[in-house]
């Protein structure tokens, strides 16, 4: 996999953000899905972290928001 197709050039990737209020390095979230793992019922979902050198399948280099 080229490096140019890993998460921290993917639109769908937020930077430095780890569903905490910590700044992490060299990693963030993947906004592709929603949260997908809900601990407890009354505990929120968390996105899944990746490191910026990840990819997927499902890489996209121009996701616009409507
Ligand atoms: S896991 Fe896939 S969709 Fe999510 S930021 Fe990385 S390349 Fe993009």
């Amino acid at each position: 996999m080229s490096n140019s197709a890993s998460c921290k050039a993917c639109s769908f990737y937020e930077d430095h953000v780890a569903n905490t209020a910590k700044v992490v390095e060299s990693a963030g979230l993947c906004r592709f899905n929603p949260p997908v793992s809900q601990p407890e019922a009354n505990s929120r979902g968390l996105w899944p972290v990746v490191t910026a050198n990840d990819w997927c399948g499902h890489f996209s280099g121009s996701f616009s928001a409507a």
